[in-house]
């Protein structure tokens, strides 16, 4: 009852909000009838219940901006709100894509330095700045394989290697561009299980693709030898870098053995998301995979900034040259903070997500008890056994105004709960959530029924997630009143 200013009830017959003036212009003819509508079905309110409306609807969204976000994997870190007035600036937002290059010599040249400050992050050789999102690098990154393999006459490698806990992209990506996807086992300590690799590395396999860490928040401490197994079989390693706010300023892909990784500036790079906001998912190449970029890169020479094209590019997959908009953001974040800060943010990252492992570790399960990255899994099996799934023990943070992990993913861990807290959180934040997860794991012994009901304090309780998710229902309808 709360929130009953929400409700369709609102509307009354023949209620306005606006009232346009008198015409003062000829009449125009109106469209031909078979076009026009008898019913346009829109709720009839006043001016100010309509501000409330929209007011009360902004204010139950949940974002950065409001809490704590830990949903492992997608790095819901703060971004700082200048970088903002920066990507608004007329300078940038007038510019039209079709508009010469010597006019744009400034944003080009921005695009450029971008390219050469995550080249030298991801120790590669070059970047293309084109694709909108990681998933959208990570296909890239696989025609870029794809090509690679065919210019050199091996034209059998169909076959594309993930792990077991592979973000949900990885295999999407692999069916997009038309290959096949063999999944290689992870060993009892999380990494990557090299008997399994070796035997399912054979000549079919055109890469492996690795996110580094990984989604168990892990860094394999084996990515040498790995590297080199799939080198010597005549196959590529790829990188999903969606990780990267855990190596930042430590560790370089190309360093590692990679020969391309994805980036996804939306995560690490100051670009808030979620919603299906604009992304960037640049791909960072190594020598042998440069002449494959997609198109068009930005390049200098005599002064002057120009977009090419490499010579063996995949192409064009993006209008125009992608979202620029997202590069100025991540350009305003490199140049903020330097080499030393921005190697402060995997540091504190890392710092963060241990100190949560550490202190929730007497009350959840740790699959894999070592020093963690950027992230954390535990696993709800002990509260499982007393009847509370990770699911109510979601919920139920959200009765503590908190944003629950990720849950249920990676899906080698029984009742996942990845938990991402990222660098911009304040030790109090983090004590407060440590806090309301010690008390759920008291409540699922002594009081589970509160774990089953919850949430309580939400506008909306519990939902039917599956029919949510199938059936969305984002629109709001006069329903008749008699049904
Ligand atoms: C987020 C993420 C992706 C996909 O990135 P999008 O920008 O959402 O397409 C891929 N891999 C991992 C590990 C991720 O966390």
């Amino acid at each position: 009852m709360r929130h009953s200013y929400l409700l369709p009830d609102i509307s009354r017959a023949g209620r306005i909000g606006c009232t346009l003036p008198e015409l003062d212009v000829p009449p125009s003819e109106p469209p031909p009838e078979e076009l026009m509508r008898e019913e346009l079905g829109l709720p009839e309110v006043s001016e100010v219940d309509l501000v409330r409306y929209f007011t009360a609807l902004s204010k139950l969204n949940y974002g950065v901006d409001t809490g704590f976000y830990p949903l492992g994997s997608c790095t819901m870190k703060y971004n700082p709100k200048w970088h903002e007035d920066v990507a608004r600036l007329p300078g940038f937002t007038e510019l039209h894509p079709h508009q010469p290059e010597e006019s744009v010599q400034g944003a080009l040249e921005l695009m450029y330095r971008l390219q050469e400050y995550l080249t030298e992050i991801t120790g590669m050789n070059a970047t293309s700045l084109v694709p909108v999102a990681g998933a959208h690098g990570e296909v890239a990154g696989l025609l870029m394989v794809k090509a690679y393999h065919q210019a050199r006459g091996d034209k059998g490698r169909k076959r594309i290697l993930l792990t077991d806990s592979s973000h949900g992209t990885n295999p999407a990506s692999v069916a997009m561009c038309g290959l096949e996807t063999g999944v290689v086992a992870s060993d009892a300590k999380g990494d990557l299980d090299l008997n399994s690799l070796d035997s399912m590395m054979k000549e079919e396999v055109a890469a492996l693709t690795l996110t580094m860490p990984s989604t168990l928040g892990l860094f394999d401490p084996k990515i040498a030898e790995i590297a080199e197994l799939v080198h010597k079989r005549g196959g590529l390693l790829g990188g999903d870098g969606a990780n990267l706010n855990a190596l930042l300023g430590r560790a370089k892909f190309g360093e590692l053995g990679f020969d391309y990784v994805q980036l996804n500036l939306h995560k690490t790079f100051s670009t808030p998301h979620g919603g299906g906001g604009p992304g960037s998912g640049p791909v960072c190449a190594r020598e042998e995979l440069v002449g494959f970029l997609p198109a068009p890169l930005v390049a200098k020479s005599n002064g002057k900034y120009r977009l090419v094209s490499p010579p063996s590019s995949i192409g064009k997959i993006a209008s125009f040259y992608g979202n620029f908009g997202v590069m100025v953001k991540a350009y305003a974040y490199v140049r903020s903070l330097g080499p030393e800060e921005l190697k402060q943010i995997s540091g504190d990252a890392v710092l963060n997500a241990n100190y949560l492992k550490e202190k929730l570790k007497p009350h959840y399960f740790l699959p894999y008890d070592r020093t963690c990255m950027h992230e954390v899994v535990f696993s709800g099996k002990k509260q499982k056994a007393k009847g509370v799934g990770t699911v109510d023990i979601a919920k139920r943070l959200l009765d503590y105004g908190l944003h629950p992990p990720t849950v249920y993913f990676p899906l080698i861990v029984s009742e996942a709960l990845m938990t991402e807290p990222t660098e911009t959180e304040s030790k109090e934040t983090l004590d407060r959530y440590i806090a309301a997860m010690e008390e759920i794991a008291r409540d699922a012994v002594e009081n589970p029924e509160i774990l089953h009901n919850a949430p309580q304090n939400t506008p909306v309780r519990r939902m039917d997630e599956a029919k949510a998710f199938r059936q969305l229902d984002l629109r709001w309808e006069i329903r008749d009143e008699k049904q």
